[in-house]
């Protein structure tokens, strides 16, 4: 990537209200057999374009084709049975009605790698691909058959290796991996989540990230913000072994957030995809605001190393707010970028 300050989104996008339900999640598709196929797609396009209109750098599927961003993954595989559902708790924090594995897990087929490839063709820009983390995979899930957390990661990890390697070959220049689950579950993101986390990411030659957030702004994660009290510390507990990992790109929440922005030294030497989009307040972000939240972040991260980006998915927002925030996005990194290439010419002259 040749220009400072590339834009991105998390992923999600809202969804044109022909093809689902706007503004919930697992919104069920309005259109079937055939005609949803080619809705999906007319989604994808439209999400891409609107993403390069807008002076987005690397563009997404705006997660269009899928229904749940952990879900939809998994129900392409086998050994996970969606009609036997069991009530669990996700993340400690909202019960959910989730599937159960019922035997060894595995990936007959590529699941996105179709719809990878059709993104491809729609941009000559970079484009990015998020996944599921097999920590926050798992915790979505009722396991009746591996009887252990860690071993069901493990598996999954090896499956989402396969899936990304598929990705990597059908064009994909960023390959995301979204674990939520390491703001929360400390010590199995120490024991084995981070380690699982490298092993699904191995080999690729496409850029690596990890997204780790507090969530879409539903009410269920704005109750668990509020009460975390006026710092959140969360990252200082996966950014250390982070940074000593292998993953190339780390995407935090940062802007209306408590996270304190010191905690991105933690990742010194890391590319940061920071959140500097508010995905909890409907309220479209000012190009200034946006602005001084990435100033703030180049105290703790090179120049080079900034990805402005969203705090997570905008699926859950009408789409003209979803859209106006992403030319707000733009705007505030135009307004760092010029300030960057206005310090380097006067130091330059010096
Ligand atoms: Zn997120």
């Amino acid at each position: 990537m040749n220009r400072t300050l590339p834009t991105s989104t998390v992923g999600s996008l809202p969804k044109p209200s022909w093809l689902a339900q706007p503004e919930v999640l697992w919104s069920p598709w309005r259109l079937q057999g055939d005609e949803l196929i080619e809705g999906k797609q007319d989604a994808l396009r439209i999400a891409a374009h609107e993403q390069s209109n807008r002076g987005i750098d690397i563009v997404s599927d705006g997660e269009q084709t899928r229904q749940h961003f952990v879900t939809t993954f998994i129900e392409h595989l086998d050994g996970v049975d969606f009609e036997q559902r069991e009530t669990v708790r996700i993340r400690n924090r909202y019960d959910a009605s989730v599937p159960t594995v019922i035997g060894d897990v595995s990936r007959s087929k590529p699941v996105f790698v179709d719809d990878a490839r059709f993104l491809r063709q729609q941009t000559d820009k970079p484009i990015k691909w998020a996944l599921p983390g097999p920590m926050t995979m798992i915790d979505t899930l009722y396991d009746g058959h591996y009887k252990s957390r860690e071993k069901l990661a493990w598996e999954f990890a090896t499956i989402l290796n396969q899936e990304a390697r598929d990705l990597e070959a059908a064009g994909v220049d960023i390959i995301q991996f979204d674990e939520p689950a390491f703001n929360v579950y400390f010590d199995e993101m120490k024991d084995w989540g981070v380690a699982a986390l490298e092993r699904a990411a191995e080999g690729l030659r496409a850029e690596t990230a990890v997204h780790i957030c507090y969530g879409y702004g539903i009410k269920a994660n704005t109750d668990w913000k509020a009460s975390l009290g006026s710092e959140w510390r969360q990252y200082e507990e996966s950014f250390p072994l982070l940074q000593q990992s292998s993953i190339d790109i780390i995407s935090l929440e940062c802007h209306n957030s408590r996270v304190p922005i010191d905690l991105v030294e933690l990742v010194r030497g890391k590319k940061v995809m920071l959140g500097a989009i508010d995905v909890a307040d409907e309220r479209v972000e000012t190009p200034q605001e946006v602005a001084v939240t990435l100033r703030r972040a180049l105290e703790f991260v090179d120049a080079d190393k900034l990805l402005p980006s969203t705090n997570c998915g905008m699926a859950p927002f009408p789409r003209d707010i979803a859209l106006a925030k992403l030319s707000a996005l733009s705007a505030g990194a135009h307004i760092v970028r010029e300030e960057i290439s206005a310090a380097s010419l006067t130091e330059a002259v010096r």
